[in-house]
């Protein structure tokens, strides 16, 4: 089911994986970046993760203030586009209940138009569009064959690796690393880095 219970579950899951993956997350922002986003994620998902369930009534209660609070913790461009895409959720996720395949579909999709309306990436800008967009597309496919939540949630988190594996080669043209212009080819993107790590917590969390 997906309560407030199971969210807050995800969020400090996520939290855990981000610390674990800090040091690698601002070594790749060390060679295209400015070195921070291992440490802007972390500082951002401890505050979430800090957030305590129970006043929350809703899943989506949960949601729109971790959104909220990434948004007043995170300075750099990470903060506002991870912030955008939890509020996004909890516009999908209105109500608690057991998930669907399409029900997820929509959920991720709704948090990638959120992220693209504020930070405009395209697919191929190498950001963490790359990571999500192939994530969503993966489980409308799920959704659209009928399948279950679990597999979306698994196909997604599969196809979010390879758009994450496809930033290596790609020329950066959003966020800082697009100052390098050619030089940011051949460097994973930190943030779509991350943002593989959110679906994989996702698949292990929401389903
Ligand atoms: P900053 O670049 O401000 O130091 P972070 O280092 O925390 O912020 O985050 C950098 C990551 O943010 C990049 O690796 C990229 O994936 C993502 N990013 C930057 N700008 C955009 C954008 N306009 N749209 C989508 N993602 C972006
Ligand atoms: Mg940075
Ligand atoms: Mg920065």
């Amino acid at each position: 089911e997906i309560s407030a219970a199971t969210v807050s579950e995800w969020l400090k899951n996520y939290s855990a994986v981000i610390s674990e993956h800090a040091n690698e997350l601002t070594d790749l922002d060390r060679q295209i970046g400015d070195a921070d986003h291992g440490s802007n994620m972390a500082r951002g998902m401890t505050a979430v993760a800090a957030l305590d369930p129970e006043p929350f009534a809703s899943a989506a209660g949960l949601l729109k203030k971790a959104g909220m609070t990434l948004v007043s913790t995170v300075g750099g461009a990470s903060g506002p586009l991870y912030g955008t895409f939890f509020l996004r959720l909890s516009t999908v996720i209105k109500t608690d209940g057991e998930p669907t395949a399409q029900l997820l579909a929509d959920a991720l999709d709704a948090g990638l138009a959120g992220i693209v309306a504020r930070g405009k990436a395209e697919v191929g800008d190498k950001t963490l569009v790359d990571a999500l967009s192939p994530a969503v597309d993966a489980a409308k496919q799920v959704a659209a064959d009928d399948g279950s939540a679990a597999e979306a949630l698994a196909k997604a988190a599969e196809a979010a690796n390879e758009g994450r594996d496809a930033t290596i080669e790609m020329v950066a043209r959003r966020g800082r690393a697009s100052y390098l212009g050619e030089r940011s080819k051949g460097h994973q993107d930190p943030g779509a880095t991350s943002m593989a790590l959110l679906v994989a917590s996702a698949a292990r969390c929401l389903s």
